[in-house]
């Protein structure tokens, strides 16, 4: 294992962001970005922050969409580019996407993971950490290896002494917005537990924009007719771990 191999999946030059500040995003699968948090991304990036979403794997176990868009030999390349597309749609910097299996992530070496996180932390010296909570929200076993990494990685940064990395975010849907948005199957926070919530009405055609550029996974998502949603409603909500 190298931890720098971690930086070769496709993306922009590692310290392109000429000062600003830094948010990471880790994830598993292209369109993770864009579904739950796509909104919070697109307002950070407008206010200057360099936005760079790494992605373990490329979906190659997902949908093909309905009808096929594609075939299972080229999904991976396909939604490589919905990736492209929906960072592109979000303001934010061209996506790292590595070769790990789709669907495999628990049974990669727990370090090996945290040592390509922590790669990342080294490349890109950002501020916040945003990435699935431990229970993964959906329960998805990629997404919880991921949120472990980004965890172990981000201890061990601050425990040498990296002060620049502030905190680590968790995704987080309250019940209230459960409720609403009619989403089932995902682990909920309680309504009184939120610590940061982020109006994102603002940006939500660009949310919307990012989403649709994932046509392989578009699907009957809740989230395409949130804009029912009554004005003011706040989507959607992070929990800062450590802060
Ligand atoms: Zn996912």
């Amino acid at each position: 294992m190298a931890a720098d191999a971690g930086l070769k999946g496709t993306g922009s030059n590692p310290r392109t962001f000429r000062g600003n500040p830094v948010l990471l995003a880790l994830f598993a699968h292209p369109d993770d970005e864009a579904f739950r948090c796509g909104g919070t991304l697109a307002l950070l990036a407008q206010r200057g922050v360099s936005v760079h979403i790494l992605a373990f794997t490329r979906g190659q176990a997902g949908s093909c969409g309905q009808p096929p868009l594609c075939t299972r030999e080229d999904l991976g390349a396909v939604r490589t580019a919905e990736l492209q597309c929906s960072c592109q749609a979000l303001g934010l910097e061209p996506p790292h996407v590595l070769d790990y299996e789709d669907g495999g992530l628990s049974e990669v070496d727990p370090g090996e993971g945290a040592a390509i996180v922590a790669a990342h932390i080294r490349a890109f010296c950002p501020q916040i950490l945003l990435t699935w909570p431990l229970h993964g929200l959906s329960g998805h076993p990629d997404h919880i290896a991921v949120s472990r990494w980004a965890l172990t990685a981000f201890e061990q940064a601050r425990n040498s002494g990296n002060n620049a990395l502030s905190a680590l975010y968790h995704l987080a849907v309250p019940d209230a917005i459960a409720r609403e948005l009619g989403l089932k199957q995902l682990h909920t926070l309680p309504d009184h537990e939120e610590t940061v919530a982020v109006d994102v009405q603002r940006v939500w055609d660009q949310k919307l924009a990012a989403i649709a550029c994932h046509r392989t996974q578009m699907g009957e998502s809740p989230i395409l007719t949130a804009h029912l949603l009554k004005p003011g409603t706040f989507l959607p909500v992070c929990l800062p771990l450590h802060a």
